[in-house]
């Protein structure tokens, strides 16, 4: 347990996700004021001044038996650049603590203060006010205190999409969550519903979705124009037969579909392909593909709680290919349970092998939803490996993705991920997935529907968004619909 204490005012929280970065598994508490530290470990005390041009904090570190083990100042004066005074302040303290704790556990942390989950979005912004792509390098590596291979490949990843974001407000994407899968992984956290629990609900849930999208679609058709649509969740395709065409049918029935610039559904799993859920989606003009390994050794597949094997991956993959998807995505993860760098190697050589136009690389996230989770809290083996071997697995792909004229496009982070890394998607030349792009940039507004979708609304000129979101819960989703649908529409209304 770690205990914080800052004075005289509260940033527990950026302190917090800072702590986190380097002590992921312990519990991080706020402890005003005098502090009894018996049952914790450490405790962090961070002070600040401030005035009109300069904030400067203090940042100290004690042990259990209450000796000071180092303390850290840090002054930041420069603070103007950041906007706001609380801004700056938020900053120092982050660097003061990030620097102190790195000096403590000699732990190189790949992205620096950056938690966010967006790194590319702040290259985005650099560029975007004429900043050269040299400056704003430095300012990743000075500013974030971002490593230098990660700074270079966020640039890489703007330099390979930059110049496709977003710059019209009336060009909207289209998201739908279809919350079920065959069987649920074991790091999943995503709310998903193990589909044979459902089928006697799937009518109402197919409803739901209906009404959904056919009350906001005209909206939408009139005052925007689609230009992507993406089928997500879950697993899609764990429908059956009949309720995924509905599903298509209902999306190509809607939307007006001349000029859709990419339609993705994601295929995940691949024991839920059959050939006639490829014909559907060939006859709805779906274009984009995602048949999701995420490894290609039988072993850890079973680990992870997927029912199919790695020779159904690529059999369905091959059939995919047999109907004309010349457009298909594969995902693998780094850091499955009982995984070397020799099964990565493995993997990825398999998937390179069946040539896919992308490739997503994840890093493996421990998130609090997930069996895992649960499992690692009840002390359970769970064969995670350590955070070193997970980045050698990185820098593994790193170097074969480049070898094999992959370019990495889009990346994101999230919390809690293995060695502190990232998921990025590779992609060879002219294949890089729109949808993608501007979900991650928050350059496009998106019409989320179904359970767990979110919706953006993205007012471009003011550099603002609007978060609407649907309810998680399938039930709760079902019986909100009407209201749900409401309050869709009417932050939509506010963008035209
Ligand atoms: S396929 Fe994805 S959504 Fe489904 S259980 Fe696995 S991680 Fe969760």
């Amino acid at each position: 347990m770690i205990y914080v204490v800052c004075e005289p005012e509260d940033f527990f929280y950026d302190i917090y996700m800072i702590v986190s970065l380097y002590f992921p598994y312990e519990k991080v508490i706020d402890k005003k004021g005098e502090c009894d530290i018996s049952s914790g470990s450490m405790l962090i005390e961070v002070s600040f001044k401030l005035n009109d041009s300069t904030v400067a904090s203090n940042c100290s570190l004690f042990v259990k038996d209450n000796m000071t083990y180092k303390s850290i100042g840090h002054c930041f004066e420069n603070h103007t650049v950041w906007g706001s005074k609380k801004k700056s302040v938020k900053y120092c303290i982050k660097v003061s603590v990030f620097k102190l704790l790195k000096d403590y556990t000699k732990i190189e942390i790949p992205w620096g203060i950056l938690t966010g989950i967006r790194p590319s979005k702040i290259v985005s912004e650099l560029k975007s006010k004429a900043v050269v792509d040299g400056d704003i390098e430095n300012i990743l590596k000075s500013k974030y205190l971002i490593r230098n291979d990660k700074a270079k490949l966020v640039m890489k990843v703007s330099k390979n999409s930059y110049n496709l974001l977003n710059c019209d407000p009336k060009r909207i994407s289209v998201y739908i969550d279809i919350p079920f899968c065959p069987s649920i992984c074991l790091y999943c956290s995503f709310s998903s519903n193990p589909i044979m629990n459902w089928s006697k609900d799937m009518d109402d849930y197919m409803d739901a979705l209906e009404y959904e999208i056919t009350k906001c679609a005209d909206f939408i058709n009139k005052h925007f124009k689609v230009d992507t649509i993406y089928i997500g969740g879950g697993t899609p395709t764990s429908l059956n037969d009949c309720h995924f065409k509905r599903l298509l049918d209902i999306v190509s029935g809607s939307f007006e579909m001349d000029g859709i610039s990419e339609f993705t559904v994601e295929a995940g799993r691949p024991d839920t392909i059959t050939p006639s859920k490829l014909e559907a989606m060939k006859a709805a003009g779906v274009g984009r593909i995602s048949i999701n390994p995420q490894s290609m050794n039988d072993d850890t597949l079973k680990r992870i709680g997927r029912n199919h094997t790695s020779s159904e991956i690529v059999e369905k993959f091959r059939l995919a290919r047999k109907l004309g998807f010349d457009y298909i995505n594969m995902d693998m993860i780094l850091g499955l349970p009982g995984e070397n760098l020799d099964n990565v190697k493995y993997t990825l050589g398999s998937i390179l092998k069946l040539s896919p136009e992308n490739i997503t690389v994840h890093t493996m996230a421990i998130k609090r939803a997930s069996r895992l989770k649960e499992k690692i809290v009840k002390n359970e083996q769970v064969q995670l490996p350590p955070a070193e071997l997970v980045e050698k697995m990185m820098d593994y792909v790193v170097e074969t993705m480049d070898r094999s004229g992959y370019l990495p496009y889009y990346m994101y982070r999230q919390k809690m991920m293995m060695g502190n890394l990232e998921n990025v998607g590779y992609c060879k030349s002219g294949f890089q997935c729109a949808y993608n792009i501007q979900m991650i940039e928050e350059r496009e507004t998106i019409a989320g529907f179904g359970a767990h979708a979110v919706s953006k609304a993205v007012f471009l000129d003011e550099n603002r968004i609007e978060r609407i979101a649907n309810k998680k819960d399938v039930k709760e989703y079902m019986d909100s619909i009407k209201e749900t649908t409401d309050n869709k529409l009417k932050a939509f209304k506010t963008l035209i």
